[in-house]
């Protein structure tokens, strides 16, 4: 829930989610309940649930994604912008990959979705769009 809250309010700052914890912690301390002490804690917990993201640094100019024979290199081999912040080994760009399966694989595990996915099989033989599912109905 604290991470929703952060999700749907996206200018929440980590230290504003510490501080909600140590409200609730004295709200609710006498309840035998195991509450985190902070937002690192709620991330750790939740984290063996999240489906991991790749990031990866990328050219300025979006030429190259630094991986593989350019993973080592400082410069883009072919706008030659610098891959780093100036002084600051911090890239300029950088690119947030989700894996697709483990993706559709974390939806077929939460019931109504998967149903969902499946319900063209209760559809006669031929669909041509999911909103002829049941579901969508
Ligand atoms: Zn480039």
């Amino acid at each position: 829930m604290i991470l929703q809250l952060q999700s749907k309010y996206s200018g929440m700052l980590q230290q504003c989610v510490t501080g909600m914890l140590q409200l609730i912690k004295r709200v609710f301390g006498t309840i035998n309940v195991t509450i985190p002490k902070n937002f690192s804690e709620v991330k750790a917990a939740v984290s063996d649930m999240l489906v991991p993201v790749h990031e990866y640094d990328v050219c300025i100019n979006d030429c190259i994604i630094f991986k593989g024979e350019h993973a080592d290199s400082m410069t883009c081999p072919s706008c030659k912008k610098s891959r780093y912040k100036p002084e600051k080994k911090q890239a300029r760009k950088k690119y947030h990959y989700l894996p697709l399966i483990p993706r559709h694989l974390q939806l077929l595990e939460i019931g109504k979705i998967s149903g969902m996915l499946q319900e063209h099989s209760k559809a006669s033989q031929v669909m041509t769009d999911v909103q002829h599912s049941f579901a969508w109905q």
